[in-house]
């Protein structure tokens, strides 16, 4: 059973509940209505009439002559009769009877009452005593004297109410008789009991009204501490999912860093940028690009995220890269779309430069997906903090990819130094020996270098060396390597070609550096040549140093021979025969 489900069965029972209770209010309030007026009035009338009797029974007593011997006696003048017939006019009293202390009635309004004895044990124990008894009886109508005078409802098809007292009449604490007064009370206890009952109906209106409103207050002031109690705790949650959040993103970018810093490349680093990217920006399609070597345009590295890049872009064309700082696209009323954006749909996107050592090498492109419009501005510094370990990650590639660019390369050159190159052979050789593939060698020495110095100085010949370098390296293609391997010696790596490919590579190379032309100051240099010794794997050796050596003999050939020229390293067998026929003097030269 679901959580909601039995909250909303929860607050029904609680309805049900209230309304039980509130039904169950108004019937006692029906039934205390009903009930409890008839016995206040009764209670309220007795009393009054208690009293009233009193008045009663003095009125009766001071009109008599001698109430004490009419009592006694039970002779009564014709005065006293006139007065006594006229009472049940003058008051409420319908009917009186006047007892001798024995309960003998000696007068009575009633004359057939006359004679008649109450036995009663109240009469002993309660009149005689000197007590008021009070007795309320239904009566049929019939039993009420002068009905009309005493009653204005002459409806007698019901029982009217009758209250009965007899009261003692004493001398000297002596009993002497009584007087029993009966008055009809039908209609006063109607009206009270109806007064009593809008009284008690008006109460019991004003009580359950309150208790309603006080109901009511209180279920709302309930409903508002509730309410405050959730929107409190709906706060403390989003908070914590907030800090859940942070958290997240903190431990990612930390990630994030940790592995970029371990990055060995730019092309490995972007690989991790786009994975890394999806988890932390997952609402945001992303793309880099990099500024290529000539800072023209900037190559497209990576995308993720459903994202694409382009193959180049101008940096004209983005407004972040254009303007120095990071670019923010739906931001502000009025929006210009970069060129690298097209086609542009509408969506926000960021533009964030991506900055090294103080420069900018390239650009962080994240663009809202299709549905996360809405809240892709919150992205904002999350993605310039992710820029930013990008940026540090690149510098620190760069840095790196330049300090081993200056341990493996030649200052004046840029061609690859000899350490690289042997580094290099020796790794081509051992897959040569996997593969079978061939690997060739060509060492080149600038012709009478020492004097080309001599005649038009250091500086002139580091020139020379400079173009020499740029044709060798300009004649190399895919695995192919040129390397200066000091001074005016150069060697070449050429893998995956035949002996007769390299010795026409060689020729070609000799030729256009016979061809180079330098400017120096005003004037062109005179043309230099070069004299090269080419050796293959494994024919002239199978070790790196033995290729090595046996290129470096092949080009002391060239040397030998007159310089500006090819030569082809000899077999080991031809070799040691060569240098049986070689004149000291050549040898020595
Ligand atoms: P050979 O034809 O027999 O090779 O004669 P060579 O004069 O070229 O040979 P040698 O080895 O006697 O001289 C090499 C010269 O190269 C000596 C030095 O002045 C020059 N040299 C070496 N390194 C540099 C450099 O970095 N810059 C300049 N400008 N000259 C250099
Ligand atoms: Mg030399
Ligand atoms: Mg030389």
């Amino acid at each position: 059973m679901s959580t909601e489900f039995k909250a909303s069965v929860a607050l029904r029972l609680k309805w049900a509940g209230a309304i039980a209770l509130l039904i169950s209010m108004i019937a006692a309030a029906g039934w205390s209505i009903l009930t409890l007026p008839t016995q206040i009035v009764d209670g309220m009338l007795e009393a009054d009439i208690r009293k009233q009797s009193e008045m009663w029974k003095r009125r009766v007593l001071l009109h008599m002559e001698d109430a004490e011997a009419t009592f006694q006696t039970g002779f009564m003048d014709e005065h006293d009769q006139e007065f006594l017939e006229l009472m049940p006019e003058a008051s409420d009293v319908y009917r009186f009877k006047l007892f001798h202390a024995d309960g003998t009635v000696f007068w009575s309004t009633r004359a057939s009452d006359i004679g008649s004895k109450n036995t009663k044990p109240y009469f002993a124990s309660t009149v005689a005593n000197g007590e008021l008894y009070y007795k309320h009886e239904e009566k049929p109508a019939s039993e009420i004297d002068d009905l009309v005078l005493h009653s204005a409802q002459l409806d007698t098809s019901k029982p009217h109410h009758v209250a009965e007292v007899y009261t003692p009449v004493m001398r000297n604490s002596s009993f002497l008789g009584a007087i029993e007064f009966y008055t009809d009370i039908t209609e006063i206890r109607d009206i009270f009991i109806m007064r009593v009952r809008l009284l008690l109906g008006a109460l019991c209106a004003i009580a359950l009204t309150a208790m309603v409103a006080v109901s009511v207050v209180l279920y709302r002031t309930n409903r508002r501490q509730i309410n405050s109690l959730r929107t409190r705790s709906d706060n403390e949650r989003d908070l914590l999912n907030e800090q859940l959040r942070l958290a997240r993103e903190v431990r990612l970018l930390g990630e994030l860093n940790e592995w970029l810093q371990s990055s060995r490349s730019l092309d490995e680093l972007f690989d991790m940028v786009a994975k890394f990217m999806t988890h932390i920006l997952p609402n945001a399609e992303g793309s880099v690009y990099v500024y290529s070597n000539s800072r023209d345009v900037l190559d497209g590295c990576a995308s993720w995220n459903g994202g694409t890049h382009k193959e180049h872009i101008h940096p004209d064309g983005c407004w972040g890269l254009r303007r120095g700082r990071t670019y923010e696209y739906g931001a502000t009323e009025v929006d210009f779309v970069c060129e690298h954006a097209e086609p542009h749909d509408g969506r926000p996107y960021f533009c964030f430069p991506i900055l090294a050592h103080g420069e900018t090498v390239g650009l962080m492109h994240l663009r809202a997906q299709h549905g996360s419009e809405e809240s892709f501005a919150l992205n904002k510094k999350l993605a310039q903090m992710c820029a930013e370990q990008i940026s540090m990650a690149i510098a620190n590639v760069r840095m790196r990819d330049q300090l081993h660019d200056q341990s493996v390369r030649d200052p004046l050159t840029g061609l690859f130094n000899r350490r690289h190159m042997t580094d290099r052979l020796r790794k081509l050789i051992s897959r040569s020996q996997a593969t079978g593939a061939p690997v060739s060698l060509i060492a080149v020495d600038v012709d009478h270098f020492k004097k080309f110095n001599d005649n038009h100085g250091h500086d002139a010949g580091d020139m020379v060396l400079r173009a020499v370098g740029s044709v060798l390296e300009q004649s190399c293609d895919g695995d192919e390597i040129a390397c200066r391997m000091g001074g005016e010696e150069f060697t070449l790596i050429l893998p995956d070609s035949s002996p007769t490919e390299v010795m026409t590579r060689a020729e070609k190379l000799r030729k256009s550096v016979e061809d180079i032309a330098v400017r120096y100051g005003e004037k062109t240099l005179p043309r230099i040549t070069i004299s090269l010794g080419v050796a293959h794997y494994p024919t002239h050796g199978t070790m790196p140093q033995d290729l090595m050596r046996a290129a470096d003999d092949a080009l002391y050939d060239a040397k030998a021979k007159g310089r500006n020229q090819v030569c082809v390293a000899t077999l080991p067998h031809e070799a040691a025969e060569t240098t049986a026929q070689t004149p000291p003097s050549l040898a020595a030269e």
